[in-house]
């Protein structure tokens, strides 16, 4: 098959696993810095979802990008999230280890015709690729590889955000493997999560238009869409988005407090006399307490000031 475009909308729609299969859901923290207050709202929600559904909750570990990576910084992670209570029901997975699966992925892309060769540099093509090297047919190494999306909308139902479509020409072919050849987050994510038998993602909704692609290139592998749950992102109460250097983000030493925080983020009412409580009681009230729909359609929350 010469030329494909990964598959509609129709096809991904029919493949979504729905609530009856056994919930496995996933907290993915890329260890280029410690765990902060923005990727703690996306671990106890995930967490939280994977525990009232009776599911398993897996931590990986997404060390792909490995110049961006901070040394100590996976086990800090992993550390703080089980003083927080958050401990992997599974042996934590590392995408370092996982290149010939992404390899493999990306072979299967090749030889679908679903995956073409693009040579253009950032500066070539700022802001959203407009499919430059799509029909070159280039052979050139190294050369990063993009998967052809359909033309049109990609759509998927999101557990908070609803009903999400992103135009393909508005979000442009993604890079699936880097001209320095190791595999791209958005080729990897969709090859573990379907490896690990993922059925829910939870995560945060900065990752929202990144679903969209994951969504084509799942189907373009023939492999399951798992159900999306994008959480509303964290920003800085002037509504800038965290950066690792603002001190706002740091979870410190008192877990009580920023387990309640993160409640609170995630517009939960905890009673405030929780806020010093042991953090096996404050998993124990939320787990008791989820509720969702109070979420419904929030993107962002800001931190307050
Ligand atoms: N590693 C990604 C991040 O830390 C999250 C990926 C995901 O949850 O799909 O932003
Ligand atoms: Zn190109």
């Amino acid at each position: 098959m010469k030329n494909s475009t990964a598959t509609g909308t129709t096809a991904t729609a029919d493949r979504q696993q729905g609530a009856a299969a056994s919930y496995r859901g996933r907290f993915a923290p890329s260890p280029t810095g410690l765990l902060h207050q923005g990727s703690l709202v996306a671990a106890l929600a995930s967490w939280l979802e994977a525990r009232v559904h009776g599911g398993t909750w897996i931590i990986r570990m997404e060390d792909l990008d490995t110049p961006r990576c901070v040394p100590g910084a996976a086990e800090a992670i992993l550390a703080t999230l089980a003083g927080l209570g958050l401990v992997s029901d599974e042996p934590v997975i590392y995408q370092s280890a996982r290149r010939d699966a992404y390899a493999a992925a990306l072979h299967a892309l090749e030889a679908s015709g679903y995956s073409y060769r693009c040579n253009c540099s950032r500066s070539d093509a700022p802001g959203v690729y407009a499919g430059h090297c799509r029909d070159l047919g280039l052979q050139t190494s190294p050369a990063a590889r993009r998967l052809r999306l359909p033309a049109g909308n990609i759509c998927f139902d999101d557990g908070i955000q609803g009903r999400c479509c992103f135009d393909s020409a508005s979000i442009g072919d993604p890079v699936i493997y880097r001209r320095d050849n190791l595999a791209a987050y958005q080729l990897a994510v969709v090859v573990d999560d379907a490896a690990q038998g993922i059925t829910h993602v939870v995560r945060g909704a900065d990752l929202l238009d990144s679903t969209a692609w994951q969504v084509c290139i799942a189907g373009a592998l023939l492999l399951p869409v798992p159900r999306y749950t994008h959480v509303p992102l964290i920003t800085e109460a002037d509504g800038a988005k965290l950066a690792k250097s603002r001190h706002s983000l740091a979870i410190n030493d008192d877990l009580s407090a920023a387990l309640y925080g993160a409640l609170m983020l995630l517009q939960q009412s905890p009673p405030i006399s929780l806020k010093a409580a042991a953090v096996s009681d404050i998993l124990t009230w939320a787990t008791g307490n989820w509720s969702p729909e109070s979420l419904a359609g929030t993107r962002a929350v800001s931190l307050r000031s």
